[in-house]
């Protein structure tokens, strides 16, 4: 965007700002916001001056993100987003057999200061930030609506980024409240009021509202992934997280669509486990060096768990490597051909590359990461993901505390996919596990299970899964 539409786009919104306290009502003239409004392209990010801190932005997550994707503001969707992604009945409680994790395992070592603190966008105030009101009339309509007065806001006037596909924008505070439109992921709104669980915004020159948790002020990094040559995708040591990794020395390789349909998302497609030599290193479970919260193949209170275990074997004898490597080889070309580009971590029986190795490159070379794996229980009781284990203490390290929603998000999308394809759901479709995989990531991540031991894995089989997760990966990205 050139300085001169900045410049106008400000001035705008200072006098949307004048319009509304004019007009003491929502709605008011349209104005040229939306320009801005599209594409996460330019920030004018930033607190305002004295409107609070820039952390509490930083709450809800920054998401790594194709700003390609945003598309212009949807028009009236009274369809269904997402306000929160808690999401109905995912809860893990999912008790039926404690079933051990097939495998998580990590790394890391030194350094106990991991606090990501990814502090939000460039506050750069190019032009004194409008001086937007908070207009002191407009509670009118959405308080009648619940009765409730209006939660604080705190004033400020900033370029957020949706954190996830369809985010309702409501006309109050409530999830009652009508929905005006859908934010697709990555979609900047204007951000006039923050409050702990929902944020006041422009949009489409109205005054909505958004669940915080679906913001944030950080600005999509375009595609870090779309932007890299196709080919091999080593760590590199100067990325965050990266100095926690000890097998590192093996490459992963990205593959880009080449159809008109291209989409400039980027699926990192990781094949669980296949590193020969990595259950003999331990890594630290957590940047930190805190310990885990819960048991997996590494039991809760170990501050190290095998770098990469060897996976399991199916009843039949298969190597559980093989069967996530023959999926992830399905899923490639699936996504290939639906447009996305594709990191492929593994491709062979063997990648020397730790499970945090395997994150940090997810983390920088692509805008989603999901790892396939199948359950060392032997009940054939369907497919879950992952979810972040509600302990506050492991929710409010970083980066887990910025991500863990999104995690959440695309562990439900892919299990909607999947079921959508047939297969069978185990419990609510998720089961919390500490892992180092969510313990590094800073982009929507997943570990999901496609089945366990006595789970069907022919070939018709591994396609059907293939679909499902490739329905689920659309859904996320609003595709
Ligand atoms: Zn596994």
């Amino acid at each position: 965007m050139k300085k001169d539409q900045k410049v106008r786009i400000m001035l705008s919104a200072a006098a949307a700002a004048v319009i509304m306290l004019a007009a003491g009502c929502q709605r008011y003239e349209p104005i040229e916001v939306n320009a801005a409004v599209n594409a996460g392209t330019e920030v004018i990010a930033g607190a305002a001056p004295g409107s609070g801190d820039a952390s509490e932005t930083v709450k809800t997550g920054a998401i790594n993100t194709v700003s390609g994707t945003a598309k212009a503001a949807v028009s009236n969707t009274a369809a269904g987003g997402v306000d929160y992604s808690g999401g109905p009945g995912m809860t893990a409680a999912s008790q039926e057999g404690t079933a051990t994790v097939a495998d998580p395992a990590e790394s890391g070592s030194e350094n106990g200061a991991a606090g990501s603190q990814e502090t939000a966008a460039g506050a750069s105030a190019e032009g004194s930030a409008p001086a937007e009101g908070s207009a002191p009339t407009d509670g009118n309509a959405p308080a009648a609506e619940n009765g409730a007065a209006e939660p604080a806001f705190a004033e400020t006037d900033e370029t957020v980024y949706a954190t996830g596909s369809d985010i309702n924008v409501r006309a109050s505070w409530n999830t009652s409240s009508q929905v005006i439109g859908v934010l697709k992921m990555g979609e900047a709104v204007k951000r006039i009021g923050r409050g702990d669980e929902w944020s006041k915004v422009l949009y489409k020159d109205q005054q909505c509202y958004v669940a915080s948790r679906y913001l944030s002020a950080k600005e999509p990094e375009t595609q870090a992934a779309s932007a890299a040559a196709e080919g091999e995708v080593k760590l590199n040591s100067s990325w965050k997280y990266a100095e926690f990794s000890k097998i590192n020395s093996g490459a992963a390789m990205l593959y880009k669509a080449s159809g008109s349909n291209r989409k400039g998302i980027t699926v990192c497609v990781n094949a669980g486990h296949g590193t020969s030599g990595g259950s003999s290193v331990k890594t630290l479970c957590h940047p930190d060096g805190t310990a885990k919260v819960t048991g997996g193949s590494t039991a809760a209170g170990a501050t190290t768990a095998t770098a990469v275990s060897s996976g399991m074997t199916f009843a039949d004898g298969t190597a559980e490597p093989k069967v996530t490597l023959a999926l992830a080889k399905k899923l490639k070309s699936k996504l290939l051909a639906a447009g996305y580009d594709v990191l492929m971590i593994r491709e062979s029986d063997d990648v020397q590359l730790d499970n945090i190795a395997r994150t940090v490159i997810a983390n920088n070379a692509s805008d989603c990461h999901i790892a396939l794996h199948w359950d060392s229980t032997a009940s054939d009781k369907g497919a879950f993901y992952m979810s972040v284990p509600n302990t506050s203490s492991y929710r409010n390290m970083e980066p887990v505390k910025s991500h863990w929603q999104q995690h959440h998000a695309l562990g439900e999308s892919l299990i909607g996919g999947l079921k959508g394809a047939g297969v069978k759901i185990f419990s609510g479709g998720a089961m919390e596990m500490d892992l180092t995989q969510t313990s590094y990531s800073t982009i929507p991540s997943v570990d999901i299970e496609l089945g366990d031991k006595v789970s069907d894995h022919s070939d018709g089989r591994l396609d059907t899964l293939a679909e499902g997760l490739l329905a689920g990966i659309n859904a996320f990205f609003g595709q």
